[in-house]
């Protein structure tokens, strides 16, 4: 058995320590965005595969027989890759998927299709907005740029940003309602904006913003191939259990 583990998120360090601490063959898989990945108890490897092509090459070279794809919910580009990829070499995949969010009775929520919505359901007037939607589609906020926008990312930016009013805030998750909240106090914030990743991590800003009455635009997720999902570390085990006792 070699199992890819695609990585990213929070779900995939506890999916290696799992895989580790049952001894299995399994290498974890980094995009490579930021300068210094956390450190995982499986053999690394970082930077893309070369797309589909690559993808399909690596897991026959490696003799790859379990694909488990716990990249970010809004990582779509490498999951339908993946998924591909796995169809057409005959690989078993399963994606470990964290949960959507979902508003409560106290949520001031609007939620808009694609991040590339997030811009034009800002108000014209000028707003202090926490954008927090990661470094990667930023640029899409310059069609915007009476707004005061306060970034929270991995790495401190190594080009200018391309909007004339930013805050930046260099943290890494997990984040607490507590900090949250004084984040958004201190920078007199208006209105979040995130995608809907899911998961405890990201969660407190929601909460925060619950806490201070504060609306909250969300982008939906993409919609990924492939049918097989798991919510939880252990589904992907048990997952992996009947594929052994199977002896596939
Ligand atoms: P993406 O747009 O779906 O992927 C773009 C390309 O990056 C992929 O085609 C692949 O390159 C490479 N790639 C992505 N994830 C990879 C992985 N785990 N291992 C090896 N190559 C990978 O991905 P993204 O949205 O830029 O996300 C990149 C990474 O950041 C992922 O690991 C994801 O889990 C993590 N992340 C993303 C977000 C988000 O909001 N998108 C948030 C938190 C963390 P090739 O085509 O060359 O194989």
């Amino acid at each position: 058995m070699h199992i890819l583990l695609l990585g990213g998120t929070t779900e995939a360090s506890e999916m290696a320590r799992r895989l580790a601490q049952a001894g299995l063959n399994a290498t974890f898989s980094y995009a490579g965005r930021t300068r210094s990945p956390l450190p995982q108890p499986l053999p690394r490897r970082i930077g893309g595969f070369g797309g589909v092509a690559g993808l399909e090459r690596y897991l026959k070279d490696h003799s790859v027989t379990h694909v488990i794809d716990a990249t970010h919910p809004f990582a779509a580009g490498m999951s339908r890759n993946a998924h591909a990829a796995a169809v057409a070499t005959g690989r078993p995949l399963i994606r470990l998927e964290r949960p959507a969010w979902a508003a409560g009775p106290a949520d001031d929520w609007q939620t808009v299709p694609t991040v590339e919505d997030l811009p034009g359901a800002l108000p014209d007037a000028p707003c202090r907005v926490f954008l927090a939607i990661g470094k990667q589609q930023i640029g899409l906020f310059a069609a915007r740029p009476q707004h005061h926008y306060l970034l929270r990312l991995v790495d401190p930016p190594d080009a200018p940003l391309p909007l004339p009013h930013t805050t930046v805030v260099v943290a890494r998750g997990p984040f607490t309602l507590t900090g949250d909240t004084t984040l958004l106090r201190e920078h007199r914030i208006t209105h979040v904006l995130c995608k809907n990743a899911g998961g405890a991590g990201a969660r407190a800003k929601l909460d925060a913003a619950r806490g201070l009455k504060l609306p909250v635009i969300m982008a939906d997720r993409p919609v990924l191939p492939g049918d097989n999902v798991a919510h939880d570390v252990d589904q992907v085990m048990d997952w992996l259990g009947q594929d052994t006792d199977r002896g596939v």
